[in-house]
Parts: structure tokens; C-alpha cells; sequence
């Protein structure tokens, strides 16, 4: 057996981006919650305090809103966050049940819009409902899984409900995928030497691995906009990397900021970002975080958003080590200040 142990959010994150599942399991790379997966953990918790008897957690009066809404769809008492793991095909798995009463087996999820429930199909061959069954109740022969929805912050529920198998021999569809990441756990040492996936940079919220990953800032290799030629332009001419930035590895947060200006003589080899790219990574995270189809439908004047997007951004950067960060375009006065506040040292003007 490999020491590996699998999970479905190991087996969610290897199917959605491998490069990501490399950054968070192998760089060990790790991100704040954001308001989605905080308040989901806030609904679960108060959720199991309820059915174990405990006593409640804090939440907000909409986290409240949404737990106390699941609560008709659940038995009144059950086993919450109950372990389990067992062996098969050579792997261990292993996961957490939000809530079990004998063979009836249940999971929560808050959800942004109850549009995008999977139907019962797509349900019956989810992995983590397969791997439930099987490492939740193998002492019957069925269960029943109930996958309940509540819609933040409204409240409005749909359960989904049906009947599965405990055998094993459900999993081997699944063992190619096992074998492949505990493959990758031996071998993996650096997560851009494996292909993105694009079509997950958005999936959950901004993936908070944008300003490292190789795939993300080489996406628009082929674009041709006024600004990727502005940016041609200052490659041709030298004044910015040839090459992805190089991810950090020195421990520490220190930025300085050129603004209005490049940096020459730099003291050391800093990992050096354009702020151009910083923008239009906040502006990718405007867009699903404020729910706008175009960054432009943003006003001028929700500077506010764009700093505080640009913040988190560099944020996420600082945390990985001392950085530069330059700007030959004037910058908005409201997003300057986040900069200034943000960076060590500004030069601003002369280059
Ligand atoms: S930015 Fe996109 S491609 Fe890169 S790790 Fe995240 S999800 Fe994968």
C-alpha cells in the first residue's frame, strides 16, 4: 500500500488544476479561507454542535439563517463529522461525514445559487459520494446519501437524495487518478514543472496561486490588445523579465515599489512583477468576486475595489518572499496609497 492517503478533496483538486494540487500539497503553499469557504465552515460547525448536542459556535445572523434552514432535511440527532478510512486498490482513503445516522449518510454545501445543483446522475457518480458510501456505513450493504444545498445568503434549500452501494469495487474507476497522485507525491518537487488547467483559475473564487503559477502568467502568450503589445514593446526593449518571474524562496515580505519609473541597479535578484499584470490579475478577481461579466462595467470611481484587490494580490506575493514591484504608468492616487502603505521603500518619478 502507498503511504499516500487519498481523499476526495485530494482527488477534486489533482482532477481541477494539478499545478494547484502541487502548490498546496507538495509547496505546501497555503491560503486564507475566502468569504465562501469561511462561511461554509461556519454553517457546518453550528450545524454539528446541533446534532451532537455541543455547544454553538459564533456565527453571523446569515450563517445562522442558512444552518437553521438544513436543519428540517437532517434527523433531529446524528454522528457529526465523523472520520472514517479503509484500504483499496492499494491506497488508503480516508474522509470526514458531516453527518451519519446508521446507514443514512449526510453532507451539506452551501451554495452561491441553487442553479448550479449537479442533477441525481451527476450526483451517483461524484467521487466523493462513491468514497462516502463505501467508507461510510460498509457494515450494510446500501446506504442512503442525502446531499443537502442551501443558497448563501438566502437560505432556500434543495435536498438531493439517493440510494448507493457500499461495495469497494465502485472506487476502481477511481484508482487511475490514486495511482496518479501518489505517483506524483514521490516524484513532484516544484509545481510549474506540471500543466495548469486555465479553466480552474476561476472555478472557486480567484485561485490564490495566480502571481506563481507559470500557466496563469504566460495565459495570454497569444494576445494581441493594446496592452499586451504596450507590454511586447518593453520586453523587446529590455525593460522587463524575459521570463516568468522565478517563484520566491526567500522567507520574508519586503517589497519595494517603482512608480513612474523602472528600477535599475537592484541589489539583488528579486523576483521583479509588473504592475500592468497585478492589475489585471485584480481585475480577474473583481470580476468573480463582485459578480461583473467585464472588468469594465467597474466604474473609475471603485478605485476602492481595484486597491483592495491589489492588495490581497501582493499579499499573497509578500507572503512568499521580498519582491519588487514597478509601475512606468501613473497609477490611480487611491491604489497608489495601498502601494505606498504595502511596499518598504517607493521610488517615485526617476529611474
Ligand atoms: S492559477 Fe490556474 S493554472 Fe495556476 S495553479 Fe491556479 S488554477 Fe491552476
Amino acid at each position: 500500500m502507498t503511504d499516500v492517503r487519498i481523499s476526495t478533496s485530494q482527488i477534486k483538486l489533482w482532477s481541477d488544476c494539478k499545478t494547484r494540487w502541487a502548490f498546496e500539497r507538495i509547496e505546501h503553499r497555503s491560503a486564507p479561507p475566502g468569504p465562501a469557504a469561511t462561511f461554509g465552515t461556519n454553517v457546518h460547525a453550528w450545524v454539528a454542535a446541533h446534532l451532537s448536542g455541543q455547544q454553538y459556535p459564533d456565527v453571523t445572523r446569515d450563517e445562522l439563517m442558512c444552518a437553521q434552514a438544513l436543519l428540517p432535511h437532517l434527523p433531529s440527532r446524528a454522528e457529526a463529522e465523523t472520520h472514517f478510512n479503509f484500504v483499496h486498490g492499494g491506497h488508503g482513503w480516508h474522509g470526514y461525514i458531516d453527518a451519519q445516522d446508521g446507514p443514512h449518510i449526510y453532507d451539506h454545501k452551501t451554495i452561491k445559487t441553487l442553479s448550479k445543483v449537479p442533477d441525481l446522475a451527476a450526483l451517483r457518480g461524484d467521487p466523493q459520494a462513491l468514497i462516502y458510501a463505501v467508507g461510510g456505513a460498509y457494515e450494510y450493504d446500501t446506504v442512503t446519501l442525502q446531499w443537502t444545498y442551501v443558497e448563501r445568503p438566502t437560505g432556500a434549500v434543495i435536498p438531493m437524495k439517493w440510494a448507493a452501494s457500499t461495495k469497494p469495487q465502485q472506487l476502481d474507476a477511481l484508482l487511475p487518478t490514486a495511482d496518479a497522485i501518489a505517483y506524483a507525491r514521490r516524484t513532484v518537487t516544484e509545481a510549474n514543472s506540471l500543466d495548469g488547467n486555465l479553466a480552474a483559475c476561476y472555478k472557486y473564487g480567484p485561485c490564490p496561486h495566480r502571481v506563481v503559477c507559470h500557466t496563469y502568467q504566460n495565459r495570454n502568450k497569444t494576445m494581441t490588445t493594446p496592452t499586451k503589445l504596450e507590454r511586447q514593446l518593453k520586453l523587446s526593449l529590455g525593460l522587463a523579465p524575459t521570463e516568468p518571474p522565478p517563484a520566491p524562496t526567500v522567507k520574508g515580505g519586503l517589497m519595494h515599489a517603482y512608480i513612474g519609473c523602472l528600477p535599475i541597479k537592484r541589489a539583488s535578484q528579486r523576483p521583479l512583477y509588473d504592475m500592468a499584470m497585478l492589475i489585471e490579475s485584480a481585475n480577474d478577481a473583481i470580476k468573480v468576486t463582485h459578480d461583473v461579466a467585464h472588468w469594465r462595467m467597474i466604474p473609475y470611481t471603485a478605485a476602492g475595489v481595484l486597491a483592495v484587490a491589489i492588495k490581497d494580490t501582493i499579499a499573497a506575493i509578500g507572503s512568499q518572499g521580498p519582491f519588487d514591484v514597478y509601475s512606468v504608468f501613473p497609477l490611480p492616487p487611491e491604489v497608489l496609497s495601498v502601494i505606498i502603505t504595502a511596499a518598504a521603500e517607493v521610488t517615485k518619478g526617476a529611474s
